[in-house]
C-alpha cells in the first residue's frame, strides 16, 4: 500500500484528500456539493458516476448525526468502493486452454490498444510477472506496424528468459500471432502473449486487423484473455478508444497505464461503465516492476489516505 500511493501521482492522492476536506466542511451547503461534483468530473470519474456517488454521499451525510474526520473516510471509501466495484473477477486468465485437437494448449493473450498507450511495455511487464511466478512465456511481436516494436518485446523476452516470435518487419500481424501459439504448443510452454497493433486512424483496418488475428489464433484453440491497454492520461480520449475496441473484438479485461502520471485516476469508473468490463491491471511507472494487480480496497485507500 506504500508504494501503491508512492507510486500514485501527488495529484491522484489529493484528489482523495480534496474530497475529504471538501466533506469536512462545517456548511455543507450546494456550492460545496458542486465543488465535490466538480472535483470527480476533473478526475474523469464520467458525469453518471459523478451523479449517482453524489446523491449517495448527500443522502448518507444528512443522517450522519456527526462528521468526524473517521466518519467521513468511512463514508467515502465505502461509496467510492461501491462505485468501482469489490466483486468483479479481476485475475488475469492464463491457464491453459483445450485446444482444438483436444489436447492442452497454453493459455493465450492477446494485449490490444493504440499506439502509445503502453501496449508492448505492458507485455514485457507481465511476461516478468508470469516468469517470476514459475510460468513459461513465449511472446508474439504481432505488432508490425510500429517499427522498433518487435525489437522492444525481444528485448524484455531477453531480460525475463522468454522466447519472441517476431516475422519479417510489415508481415502480416495474424500469421506471427498464429506462429507464436504453434511455437508456444511446441515448447508445451505455459502462457503465450501476444502483443498487437493499433492503428486506430484506420478503424476499418484495425478491425480487420485484430478480428484477423484472433480468429487465426482460434485455429488452435481458445484465447483465453483479450486485455485492452489504457492510457490514463488520456481521459475521455481513452473512452472513445475503449469503444472502438469493443466493436472489433471482444474484451476481458483492461490495463489502465500510467496512472503514476496523471490525477484522472476516476477513469477506472468510466472505463469499466463503458465495457462493462473490470480493469485488472495498472501501470505505475515505466520499470520492470511498476506494473499491479488493481484491488480496488488498496487503490481507495491510498487515494485517500
Ligand atoms: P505501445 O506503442 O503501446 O507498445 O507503447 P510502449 O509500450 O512503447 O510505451 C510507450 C511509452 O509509455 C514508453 O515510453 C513506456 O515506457 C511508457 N509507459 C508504459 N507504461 C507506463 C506506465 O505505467 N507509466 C509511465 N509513466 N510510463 C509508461
Amino acid at each position: 500500500l506504500v508504494r501503491l500511493r508512492a507510486r500514485l501521482s501527488r495529484s491522484q492522492t489529493s484528489l482523495g484528500k480534496g474530497l475529504l476536506t471538501l466533506l469536512s466542511r462545517e456548511r455543507l451547503d450546494d456550492e460545496t456539493w458542486e465543488e465535490i461534483e466538480d472535483t470527480l468530473l476533473t478526475a474523469d470519474v464520467g458525469v453518471a458516476p459523478t451523479q449517482e456517488l453524489v446523491d449517495r454521499l448527500r443522502e448518507r451525510v444528512k443522517v450522519l448525526g456527526t462528521r468526524t474526520p473517521e466518519d467521513l473516510r468511512l463514508l467515502l471509501r465505502e461509496e467510492l468502493l461501491a462505485l468501482i466495484g469489490t466483486d468483479a473477477d479481476r485475475s488475469v486468465h492464463t491457464a491453459n486452454g483445450i485446444g482444438n485437437g483436444g489436447d492442452e494448449i497454453p493459455g493465450v493473450v492477446l494485449v490490444v490498444g493504440v499506439n502509445g498507450t503502453g501496449k508492448t511495455t505492458t507485455t514485457g511487464k507481465l511476461a516478468r510477472v508470469l516468469v517470476a511466478d514459475g510460468k513459461s512465456v513465449v511472446l508474439g511481436a504481432a505488432d508490425t506496424f510500429r517499427a522498433a516494436a518487435a525489437d522492444q518485446l525481444q528485448t524484455w523476452g531477453e531480460r525475463v528468459g522468454a522466447r519472441t516470435v517476431r516475422g519479417p518487419e510489415g508481415g502480416d500481424p495474424a500469421s506471427i500471432a498464429y506462429d507464436a501459439v504453434k511455437e508456444g504448443i511446441a515448447e508445451t510452454a505455459d502462457v503465450v502473449l501476444i502483443d498487437t497493433a493499433g492503428r486506430l486512424h484506420t478503424k476499418t483496418g484495425l478491425m480487420d486487423e485484430l478480428g484477423k488475428v484472433k480468429r487465426v489464433v482460434e485455429k488452435h484453440g481458445p484465447v483465453g484473455e483479450v486485455l485492452l491497454v489504457l492510457d490514463a492520461t488520456t481521459g475521455q480520449n481513452g473512452l472513445v478508444q475503449a469503444r472502438v475496441f469493443a466493436e472489433v473484438v471482444d474484451i476481458t479485461g483492461v490495463v489502465l497505464t500510467k496512472l503514476d502520471g496523471t490525477a484522472k485516476g476516476g477513469i477506472i469508473v468510466a472505463v469499466q461503465r463503458e465495457l462493462g468490463v473490470p480493469v485488472k491491471l495498472v501501470g505505475l511507472g515505466e520499470g520492470a516492476d511498476d506494473l499491479a494487480p488493481f484491488e480496488p480496497e488498496a487503490f481507495v485507500d491510498a487515494l485517500i489516505g
